[in-house]
């Protein structure tokens, strides 16, 4: 994300933290703009580790947890399940109610991209699984594969 889109999301985070009662500290905010500027998914460990790069400062691996925490109980960021990774989500500057979010995940490049799936399907999906016996702990879909350019690249 350019550095003029992080400020704008960080000023409407701000906002939205302050209309729902809670602070995004300056150590919050930092780990904000951390996954805000990556290009790609990190996980606590990268955060971490580009933290002290940004801002020459240590953060405790506990108070990066616990950060992302709050940032994804705000709805800031996503938690990839199964790659143990955190990113913004992409409807960080919308007001409108969110769904379980949806993946598509890159394996070669570790491309992300949250996808919207209308809530015919998404019921039906839903349908399915229950007729199947089956109660969802995640339910968020992750669903892996190889991006537009990483498909390219192969057929090289
Ligand atoms: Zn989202
Ligand atoms: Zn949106
Ligand atoms: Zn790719």
């Amino acid at each position: 994300m350019m550095k003029q889109d992080v400020d704008q999301t960080i000023s409407h985070a701000l906002k939205s933290c302050q209309d729902s009662g809670v602070r995004l500290t300056p150590k919050r905010e930092k780990v904000l703009r951390v996954l805000l500027e990556a290009d790609s998914p990190l996980s606590a460990y990268d955060v971490v580790e580009q933290f002290r790069k940004d801002y020459a400062e240590n953060l405790p691996a506990m108070s990066a947890y616990r950060i992302l925490t709050f940032l994804l109980d705000n709805g800031f960021v996503h938690k990839l399940e199964t790659t143990n990774q955190f990113l913004t989500c992409n409807h960080i500057r919308c007001d409108h109610p969110h769904q379980p979010p949806k993946f598509l995940i890159c394996d070669q490049c570790n491309t992300v991209k949250e996808l919207t799936i209308s809530e015919d399907t998404l019921n039906e999906l839903n349908r399915g699984i229950e007729e199947a016996g089956f109660t969802l702990v995640r339910k968020q879909l992750e669903l892996h594969g190889l991006c537009e350019q990483c498909q390219k690249d192969t057929k090289v």
